[in-house]
This record gives C-alpha cells, sequence and structure tokens, in this order.
C-alpha cells in the first residue's frame, strides 16, 4: 500500500527498539524470546532488548496467538432465571512483532479456512485485533523452502498483513500493508522516507537470502501427480517403519486447522463452558465416526497429512497447504520428510508420464 508521499521510511538499527519500547504502551507485543537451550519462542515481552531478532524459525508458529491451542469461546450461565451467554474476548490489541513471511503467510491460508465457508467468531474477532509486523529473512532457516512455496524469504503477500520490516546496511526498510500499519511506523521517532538506493539494498538483500536455500521442492504439478498416487509405497513403509503417531508434526504446524470441542456442565445446570483444543489427523481416534475408523492405519494418517498439505488443499481451499516452514520435519522424532517422500514420487514418475 502506498501513501501520498511514498512507499515506506528508514529507520536506523538502534532506533528499532525505541519504537518497540513505544509500542509497548499502547499494545501487547508478541515477540520472539531466545529461550534456555537456544529455543526461540514467540511470548508477551516488556523489554525490547529481550528481542532475538535473528532467529530462525519457532518451534510453534505464532498462529497461536490468534487461534490458541485451547481455548474457551462460549460460557453459558443461569441465575434467577435468566440465561446469560458470553463469548469470552481475546486480548485486544495484540501486535505480533517480528513473524516470518511464511508464518504471516499461514495466517492468510487459515484466514480461508475461518472466513470462509464459515465464520469462526472467535478467529476472526482475535485476527481482527492483531496488528502483524512481518520482518523479511536475510538468510534461509535450516529446514525451510519457503522459496519453493513461493511464501518466503521474502513478503510475497499484498495484503492481509500490517507492517513489513527489511533489515539491511544498518538500517530497516519499513513498508505497510494497511493504514494501521503506517500508523504504527509513524509512531518511531527519526524516519525518514525511502529512496530508489533503500530499495535496490532491500533487493540485494532478499537476493542473497534466496540463494542461501539448501532445501527445494518442485512443486510444478505435484498435486496432480499425488492424487493418482495415493497407493504409494512410501506411505506404508514409512508409516510403518517410522511413524509414531505422535502427531507433533501437525501440532507445529502452522496451517494445521482442526480441532475438537468440549462441553463442561455444572451438575446444577447452571454453568456450561464450551472450550475447542487443537486436535490430530494423526491421532488414531480423529476418525472414528459411528460405525468404525476411516483411518485406523497409519499409513492412511500419514498419506492425509501429506496429500492434504501438497495435494487436496488446493481444490479445498485455492492454495497449497504447505508454506514450507520446514517445522514438522525439524520436530518430529523420527525426522520424517514430506518433502522426501514427495520427491521419492516424483522419482518414481515415469519418463513417460512425465511427457
Ligand atoms: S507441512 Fe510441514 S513444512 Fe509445510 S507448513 Fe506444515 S509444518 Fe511447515
Ligand atoms: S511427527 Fe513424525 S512420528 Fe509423529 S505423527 Fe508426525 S510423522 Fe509420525
Amino acid at each position: 500500500m502506498k501513501d501520498a508521499q511514498g512507499e515506506g521510511y528508514l529507520l536506523a538499527r538502534d532506533d528499532l527498539f525505541d519504537w518497540t519500547d513505544t509500542l509497548l504502551r499502547d499494545f501487547a507485543v508478541q515477540g520472539p524470546v531466545l529461550k534456555k537451550k537456544g529455543q526461540t519462542v514467540f511470548e508477551r515481552i516488556d523489554d525490547p532488548s529481550s528481542l532475538q531478532l535473528d532467529y530462525c524459525s519457532t518451534m510453534l508458529a505464532p498462529r497461536n496467538f490468534i487461534y490458541p491451542q485451547r481455548q474457551e469461546f462460549l460460557h453459558i450461565q443461569r441465575s434467577s432465571g435468566q440465561t446469560r451467554v458470553v463469548t469470552p474476548a481475546p486480548a485486544a490489541r495484540n501486535i505480533l512483532f517480528a513473524i516470518h513471511p511464511c508464518d504471516m503467510h499461514a495466517i492468510t491460508v487459515l484466514d480461508r479456512i475461518f472466513s470462509r465457508d464459515s465464520w469462526d467468531f472467535s478467529y476472526n474477532k482475535a485476527r481482527h485485533e492483531t496488528i502483524t509486523v512481518v520482518l523479511n529473512c536475510a538468510k534461509a532457516c535450516d529446514q525451510g523452502f519457503c522459496s519453493s512455496m513461493g511464501t518466503g524469504p521474502f513478503l510475497k503477500i499484498k495484503d492481509g498483513y500490517d507492517v513489513e520490516i527489511t533489515p539491511v546496511d544498518r538500517a530497516y526498510v519499513m513498508e505497510f500493508g494497511s493504514r494501521r500499519g503506517r500508523d504504527l511506523i509513524r509512531k518511531a521517532a527519526n524516519l525518514r522516507r525511502i529512496t530508489g538506493a533503500d530499495l535496490s539494498q532491500k533487493k540485494r538483500v532478499e537476493k542473497k537470502a534466496e540463494a542461501s536455500f539448501t532445501k527445494f521442492l518442485d512443486t510444478k504439478g505435484l498435486p496432480e501427480l499425488l492424487a493418482r498416487t495415493l497407493n504409494h509405497s512410501v506411505y506404508k513403509v514409512t508409516a510403518d517403519t517410522r511413524c509414531l503417531n505422535c502427531t507433533n508434526c501437525t501440532m507445529v504446524c502452522p496451517t494445521c486447522y482442526c480441532y475438537n470441542t468440549e462441553d463442561l456442565t455444572r451438575f446444577d445446570l447452571k454453568q456450561v463452558e464450551r472450550k475447542r483444543h487443537w486436535d490430530s489427523c494423526q491421532e488414531l481416534n480423529f476418525a472414528r465416526v459411528h460405525g468404525g475408523n476411516f483411518r485406523s492405519s497409519r499409513e492412511a494418517r500419514l498419506r492425509q497429512f501429506v496429500t492434504h498439505k501438497l495435494c487436496t488443499w488446493v481444490e479445498q481451499y485455492g492454495c497449497v497447504g504447505c508454506i514450507g516452514c520446514g517445522r514438522c520435519m525439524t520436530w518430529c522424532p523420527t525426522g520424517i520428510d514430506l518433502t522426501e517422500m514427495a520427491k521419492e514420487i516424483q522419482r518414481d514418475w515415469s519418463p513417460a508420464e512425465k511427457r
């Protein structure tokens, strides 16, 4: 988004922390913080110096602040003959600070899921009240392949975010994707308008980041290929020899959206709480319905994960469900890697079929 006078601003590196300090006065800022054992996690900060801006990836994606792992989303109370329905409000005026482009992309994927066919009140309220500040990546993560998926290392989407920050030499290029993003940037002191030279520098950083990738996935024709190779042996062999059904892959995946709900009713029937928590297609009972379980084998569950992310998601939501963050393979205890499974199927794809 452009304003009347140009496209963005330049902020000196040292001034970024003062800007963040200013934001802390009005917002709950959730940013990347380095914890013991070298892990970076997103959590609420009260001191800008605790931010770890050159982090690689986090175990849990920042989606947690919009679509929490557990949440109460309906509360019904009866007293004096009256029934009151309360929908708990999420913490207002949140800023997701320094999230990576792939994770921003994942949030826009969740937008499609929770806003198109059915409107999810809790998700959309939290999403609306959360300002997103994206930090472009200067280098690839170890297991990341976002450049193959068109979701990184720099922001590729045109809307759905508020602020885009790019580290350049001793400064940050600050651009905005919404009016509230522009207003947020303008809270910084010592801003100056960006020039063509600043944008050229940004381009150089992007090229260098693109060149740092070591992991790739050729997505051309992949959804169609996976759709007609559902019985490929890679699913059975991998599932039977390595998959523990631990559900880690789905818990860390930033686009996984399945949940289960439970109603907790007090014995006196005066209070009901409806809660939801993330669920997983890798869990045996996930597909148990009246009359049986339609994914009772590990093979079927693993195939569901891989083909949903890289194939059937396209038909369902008009985009792929994988943003190439590399979390599922990083946190899989046996290192199961959906890109390797896809590549094995691609290798077995006969040359005749390729033509
Ligand atoms: S499938 Fe794996 S690599 Fe793709 S978005 Fe999910 S966690 Fe990231
Ligand atoms: S994280 Fe790995 S072992 Fe666990 S359910 Fe997923 S694929 Fe299976």
